[in-house]
């Protein structure tokens, strides 16, 4: 088998490279552009459907994130819409409700990450 890092041939049942001293057992890992939740801490919410989460911010700022999991961020919404509100002549609350709508959006379909 050959060497991931410097392409050495080595028998087959090596476990570490005769050149290099790379281990054989552990292949580098393949890039098949599937994303995957990174060894990081950061959470992705998973078999969420887009554009319901979308709707569903259209009904209630927040609402959306919810659905996600995304809790906190969905109470920061929803509390800067009704804050903000008054005001900001319902400016800041619209503003709050397109955040939440793109951002529902991007974090069902795996775009963005949760937040924690
Ligand atoms: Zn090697």
């Amino acid at each position: 088998m050959k060497c991931p890092k410097c392409q050495t041939e080595n028998r087959q049942d090596s476990k570490f490279c005769i050149n290099c001293g790379e281990s054989l057992t552990s292949p580098a890992p393949i890039d098949d552009g599937i994303r995957r939740p990174s060894l990081a801490s950061k959470r992705y919410a998973q078999g969420k459907n887009p554009i319901l989460a979308a709707i569903l911010c259209l009904l209630i700022t927040g609402l959306g994130q919810v659905y996600n999991g995304d809790y906190l961020k969905a109470l920061v919404m929803f509390l800067g819409a009704v804050i903000l509100f008054a005001p900001t002549a319902g400016i800041g609350s619209f503003l709050m409700l397109i955040w939440s709508v793109i951002d529902a959006y991007q974090v069902a379909k795996g775009n963005q990450s949760l937040w924690k």
